[in-house]
Parts: structure tokens; sequence; C-alpha cells
């Protein structure tokens, strides 16, 4: 089969490789129908991630169709259509049991195209499948649960549930990538008083005004801190939500917010940030961190099927799997091609609902 291959910092190849097997009984093997690109692919093919070694295939946000399963999967048959999880769980650790599946100790947790073979394939092995894997109704789209893989669930859970964001708060999101706009389509779930978005791209804050941000703000020419405090009485935000990964982005999450706010950090940090202790301590902020579980994606997955979660406009191109180095470069090139997520399709099969709305989406980009 096909697959896009790591082969080190800067190197990546559409190559040739081994069709996955059943390994051990609680695998099932999928036929990859839908898959797309994470920013987390860019930073391990930065170097960041140096668990992830080079001959791993990239990946970990699809869905697809069981074509094979193991002995022990009970839960799934062939040709179930299935959404694949970035978070994997073994279902029977400390962790899992506490649905904290991204700590997972028992061979779960980001696995996917990291410390295994990922999704950016025609097949993939998916370990501990009747656990890790969602059943995808028959009448939604693969691009319309495709991004419950990874990014609606991480803004929800690590942004919008962490920040506990309530009814008639102010909710400041700094970044509006995939991540940012994600966690303003979901704090929206919660009728805050104020979405406000902070970004220096104005293409992307337009796509947040679209998605249900009233305020948004430039911070490459306005200061975002003196903007926040005057729409809230001088008091700030209720909730900050961090999504860039930035030291001054995170210390400004600690400034935007009232005393007594809450601050939810999603980015994934290269650098340490400065904890201005001697100046938050008498303000009672809480501030939490962490990788997604995906515990939500079944409610998430509920919210898109009854129409209250529009996932749709992520999808921003299209490309057929077999195109999947040219995706890479729109999508490493967002600030030109306005990508959000590239969405990769191989070839329908005859009975299968397809990707149908790549047509009447071209124009988005
Ligand atoms: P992205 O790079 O697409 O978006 C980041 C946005 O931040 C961009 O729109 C950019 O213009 C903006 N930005 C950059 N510098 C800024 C600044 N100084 N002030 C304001 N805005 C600025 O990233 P993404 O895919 O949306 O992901 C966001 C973060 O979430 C990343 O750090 C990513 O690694 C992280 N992430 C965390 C988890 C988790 O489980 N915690 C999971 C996935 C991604
Ligand atoms: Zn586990």
């Amino acid at each position: 089969m096909k697959a896009l291959v790591y082969h080190g910092p800067g190197q990546r190849s559409w190559d040739e490789v081994p069709d996955p097997t059943i390994e051990v009984p609680t695998d099932a093997v999928v036929r990859i129908d839908s898959s797309t690109i994470c920013g987390t692919d860019l930073h391990i093919l930065k170097g960041d991630v140096p668990a992830c070694q080079p001959g791993t295939i990239l990946g970990h946000e699809a869905v697809g169709t069981i074509v094979e399963k193991g002995s022990a999967v009970t839960t799934l048959e062939v040709g179930d259509r299935v959404l694949l999880s970035c978070i994997t769980s073994c279902g029977r650790c400390r962790f899992c049991k506490e649905r904290r599946y991204g700590l997972c100790t028992g061979g779960g947790g980001w696995i996917f195209g990291h410390l295994i073979d990922g999704l950016q394939a025609e097949y993939a092995r998916v370990p501990f499948a009747d656990t890790s894997v969602y059943k995808v109704p028959a009448e939604l789209d693969d691009e319309e649960v495709l991004f419950l893989s990874d990014i609606l669930p991480t803004a929800y859970e690590v942004g919008v549930l962490n920040g506990r964001v309530e009814p008639g708060d102010t909710v400041a999101i700094v970044g509006a990538g995939p991540i940012g706009l994600a966690a303003v389509l979901t704090a929206g779930l919660y009728t805050p008083s104020h979405i406000v978005v902070i970004d220096r791209d104005e293409g992307r804050l337009a796509r947040a005004r679209d998605l249900g941000a009233d305020v948004t703000i430039n911070n490459s020419s306005v200061d975002a801190l003196a903007a926040v405090l005057e729409l809230t009485g001088g008091l700030g935000a209720d909730v900050a939500i961090e999504a860039v990964g930035l030291p001054e982005t995170f210390e400004l999450c600690t400034e935007l917010v009232r005393p007594g706010g809450r601050i939810a950090n999603v980015g994934v940090h290269g650098h340490s940030a400065t904890l201005h202790l001697e100046t938050l301590w008498i303000r009672d902020l809480t501030i939490t961190m962490g990788l997604v579980d995906t515990f939500s994606t079944p409610r998430l997955l509920d919210l898109v099927a009854e129409g209250k979660l529009k996932t749709l406009p992520f999808a921003t191109h299209y490309f057929p799997l077999g195109e999947t180095m040219t995706a890479y470069d729109t999508f490493a090139d967002a600030a030109t091609t306005n990508a959000l997520k590239v969405v990769l399709s191989a070839d329908p099969i005859a009975g299968k609902p397809a990707v149908t709305h790549g047509k009447a989406l071209a124009g988005v980009a």
C-alpha cells in the first residue's frame, strides 16, 4: 500500500510500504477513507517530537472502514465505518478507567503517527479497536466527523471544559488556528456573553467571526489586554484559552483574566514561559493544561448528528489521498493558502458514502 512516511527532520515521502496486518487479537485493520493533516505533523517534521522515529507513517486523524478484525474484537464488524481517534485507549489501565485515555499506560494514548504507524495511508492497523474507535452514523459524511479525531475534542476538553466556561462568561481565546477556532465553536455551546478571539492573521479572525466570535482583536496592531479590559468594565475575561503555544501568548492569557478567572492552556509549548507569581498569587487564578483524552467524542458525535455542531467550515482544501505530499505543502503554507484543514480522500468504494462537499466548498479557499 501507499503511505506518507516520515524520514527524519524535514523529510517525508509518499512510499510503497507493507500492508498492515493483525498483530494481536485486539487489533483491527481499517481501510482509510478520509484522513487529514495536523499542526502536530508539522512539529514532527521540524524534529520537535524525537519519540517519532524515522520510518513512521504519519497521521492521527481519519475515518475508515474495518476490513479485518482480530479474534478478540467483539463490538465491531468488518464493513463498519469508524472514526479513528488521535487517542487510543487500552480500556483496562487505571487512567482509561478514569476516562483519562490520553494518559493510558496500557499501550494507548497518542500512538498513531507518533509511536506506531499512523493514518495518512491506504490502510492502518488499529490497536485496542473495541475501546478506541467510534462507529459513525450512516447519515454523516466523512468530513463532518473527521475533525472529531483531534481538534474538536482537544479544544472542547482542554480548552472549554478545563476552563469551565459557563453561560454569561466572557471567553478570550488567544490563537485562531484550527484549535482556537474549534474552541470558538464549542465555547458557543455554553452561550457565553462574549467570545473574544485574538490573533495576528486577519483571515483567521474573519473565520472566527464566521464561527461565532463577537469580538476579534488583531494584536499585531491593537493592545489586546486594553481591549479586553475595556470590554469587561476593567475586570478581565472569565476564561482565557491559550491556543498558540508561545511564552508570550501564555503570559498574555494570565493578564487577560479577571481575579478568580481560569486559564486553560491548550498550546504545546517548546520553550518555558514565565509564571509571574509575584503579581498573580493574589488574584486566585486557576491554570490548567493537558493532552486531550477524547472522552467527549461520543457527545460531540451526537451534537454533529443533531446539527448542533457544524464542523464543515474547517474543511478548506480537498485532495485525493495519493496527493498527500501536495496537501502537506498547502497546509504548511497556511499564511498564503488560507488552509485550515485539508481532507484527503481515498477513492470511493461502491455502496459507501463518499466525500460530497468538496465541490461545494472548493471556493472557500
Ligand atoms: P496553528 O499554528 O494553526 O494556529 C496558531 C494560531 O496562533 C495562528 O492562527 C497564528 O496566527 C496565531 N498566533 C501566532 N503567534 C501569535 C501571537 N503572538 N499572538 C496571537 N496569535 C498568534 O495551531 P493549531 O493547530 O490551531 O494548534 C494550536 C496549539 O494547540 C498548538 O500549540 C498545538 O500544538 C496545540 N495542540 C495541543 C493539543 C493538546 O492536546 N493539548 C492537541 C493538538 C494541538
Ligand atoms: Zn489505558
